[in-house]
């Protein structure tokens, strides 16, 4: 069964205490989409699956009947610096969680055990290996379990690309728990993986809530791939200064190339890959979480469990695999729902290495296959003239009835189209008359009638299409040669290092039996066009009862970091930049005025009201 994401519908009496729970513990006044639903679901003793967005509010859905249930909830999480975290977040809210993981000593562990028997938790994360170990199932057994929480659930996916074999293991759970609630939480929508957790952790009777994978407050922009290096730092100096982002490149090499070039460019940058020392990888991972503005480079390794609230941009300076990976990576931007960017440089080269990739790779044939497939599609948004959002959507199933978003590179300004016919014509037939052999820099060189060395070692001046192609810029040819490979009229081989074939389709193409329509290199007017658009505005709009004050601000950051050190947290533990961004602009005069900001729950106003009132008072004095 379906439950698509709705208003919820009258509330009975657990539903108040959900609400009550909501706004006293975390300080939040109302639930978001589907979350009262669900936390009643669940509360009822019901199993169910959940697929939110990243930034969705699916650890609520969880932390609420925990705290509704007799018992302690159970919560599977892969990664031990997303338990470490979330469980800090708890205890700074007053909850009574802990973590059992392999970071603990034998002493913490017993204590954390000792705790659960005598009813002292309200949560535990466990590493999933560790849950499976025989010692773990008996303790559960003894204890009193309020549900059972399958965070990050897609990992049961032997197809996905986040697969961990230990989760295969977690059915276990219903055979011998089969009283004791299960809740699965991805935020991975394809119908494959879906069924695949529901069947791994016997939940396909039970309902799953869907709840809509808009992440609007994230602006969409794919560009035109030239100097991809300034481009990235064009971006990041015109739009992100100061901010915290994430930069993707395919291999480590290319991460501590980019890293250098940035730090190089007074942007602080940090590399992160597989291959760097464990301690280093961590020391720049916590350091990524705690510090403000740092930006990490890094490959694929990096993201999973990164639960940084406020990364204002993820940029990709590689093509990823697919679009549910393009769509993982860059949900890792604007978790706070702050306005983030998710931007990427791609080209011809793109889809060259990632087919290589797919073709060198010793997977079946039914795995390379798929891998295409998901390549394909993932080309399909890179090269659309139209809503990104809309097609990103549309491809987990998504139906947006607006034909512009308003928030991606193509709504903001549409790119122009035009009849590409006899441009395909006269690249293809270039490709044929060449032989096939050659890549795109040769048949442009033949196209605008260039005498390389190669056109004359080859006697390519002497062909019918040697300089039929002045019409064009170089530029605008390794576009439209990009596209005809993205509709799969060329085919670029990844044996023959890009050599440039024809396919299937080609021969209708040729004959001019097909319409082709292509978008015009973009002038890099363009990407200045879309920066300037309603870029401020947008940021006025952001919820603000009054002007924040900009001491104040800064005042409430400096006090958060330095509460965040003594503490050994992440910042955004203490305090989410929402909450600051609330006191800086309504400068609540007293504690009930602060109580009302999201984010200050009972304890938070117990332990810092005072000194932030404070704060507000000797800023409002100073000014
Ligand atoms: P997910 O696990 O789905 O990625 P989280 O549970 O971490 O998302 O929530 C993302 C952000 O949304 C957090 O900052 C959280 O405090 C906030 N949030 C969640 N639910 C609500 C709500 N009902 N009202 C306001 N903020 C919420
Ligand atoms: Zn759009």
């Amino acid at each position: 069964m379906i439950v698509p994401d709705s208003s919820p519908a009258p509330t009975p009496a657990s539903a108040v205490n959900a609400l009550s729970l909501l706004n006293s513990v975390f300080g939040l006044s109302s639930f978001r989409g589907s979350q009262e639903q669900i936390v009643r679901h669940i509360a009822a003793g019901g199993n169910c699956l959940v697929l939110m967005p990243t930034g969705g509010g699916k650890s609520l859905c969880y932390q609420l009947p925990s705290l509704l249930r007799k018992g302690c909830g159970i919560v599977v999480s892969p990664l031990i610096a997303l338990m470490r975290d979330q469980v800090a977040g708890l205890i700074e809210a007053g909850v009574n969680a802990a973590v059992l993981n392999s970071t603990l000593s034998f002493q913490e562990a017993s204590d954390v055990e000792r705790r659960l028997l005598a009813g002292d938790l309200d949560l535990l994360y466990v590493a999933p290996e560790r849950l499976l170990t025989p010692r773990c199932l008996n303790l559960l057994g003894q204890a009193d379990i309020a549900l059972f929480a399958i965070d990050e659930a897609h990992c049961v996916s032997q197809w996905g690309h986040d697969f961990r074999p230990e989760y295969i293991g977690l059915s276990v759970l219903a055979e011998r728990f089969p009283e004791v609630p299960r809740i699965a939480l991805t935020a991975t929508a394809d119908e494959l993986t879906r069924k695949e957790i529901a069947e791994r952790l016997s939940l396909t009777d039970a309902p799953c809530f869907v709840a809509s994978f808009d992440r609007p407050n994230i602006r969409y922009e794919i560009v035109d791939k030239q100097n991809s290096l300034n481009q990235l730092k064009a971006f990041i100096a015109e739009r992100h200064t100061g901010d915290a982002g994430i930069v993707y490149c395919l291999s480590r090499a290319k991460v501590e190339d980019v890293a250098a070039a940035l730090t190089d460019a007074g942007i602080p940058a940090l590399p992160y890959h597989a291959g760097l020392d464990a301690s280093l990888r961590a020391r720049n991972q916590d350091r990524f979480l705690n510090e403000d503005g740092i930006v990490v480079v890094a490959t694929i390794a990096f993201g999973m469990g990164i639960d940084k609230p406020n990364v204002r941009f993820v940029a990709h300076l590689d093509l990823p695999k697919s679009i549910e990976a393009y769509y993982q990576e860059t949900g890792r931007a604007g978790r706070d729902g702050k306005p983030s960017d998710a931007w990427m440089a791609y080209g011809l080269s793109d889809i060259v290495q990632q087919r290589r990739m797919i073709d060198e790779s010793n997977g079946s044939e039914a795995f390379k296959r798929v891998s295409i497939g998901k390549l394909d599609a993932l080309v399909g948004l890179a090269e659309t003239a139209h809503c990104r959002r809309r097609r990103l959507l549309g491809y987990f199933g998504e139906a947006v009835e607006a034909e512009n978003c308003g928030n991606c590179d193509n709504c903001l300004v549409p790119p122009k189209v035009i009849d590409g016919k006899v441009i395909a014509q006269k690249l293809l037939s270039c490709a044929y008359r060449t032989g096939q052999r050659f890549g795109a820099m040769h048949l442009i060189d033949v196209l605008v009638g260039r005498m390389t060395e190669k056109v004359t070692q080859f006697g390519h001046d002497k062909l019918s299409v040697f300089g039929v192609g002045r019409e064009l810029n170089e530029k605008q040819w390794r576009a439209a040669l990009r596209q005809l490979v993205a509709m799969g009229h060329l085919r670029a081989d990844g044996e023959a290092y890009g050599a440039l074939k024809l396919t299937e389709s080609s021969r209708a193409v040729l004959k001019g039996e097909t319409d082709i329509w292509l978008r015009e290199a973009a002038a890099s007017t363009r990407n200045r066009a879309i920066r300037s658009k309603s870029r401020r505005g947008e940021l006025a709009a952001t919820p603000a009862n009054g002007a924040t004050d900009p001491a104040l601000h800064a005042a409430l950051k400096a006090w958060r970091s330095e509460i965040a050190r003594q503490r050994g947290v992440p910042a955004y533990v203490v305090l989410h930049d929402s909450t600051i961004d609330g006191i800086a602009s309504t400068k609540p005069a007293s504690l009930a005025a602060l109580r009302g900001i999201p984010g200050i729950g009972d304890k938070k106003l117990e332990h810092y009201g005072e000194e932030l009132i404070a704060l507000v008072r000797a800023t409002a004095a100073e000014s």
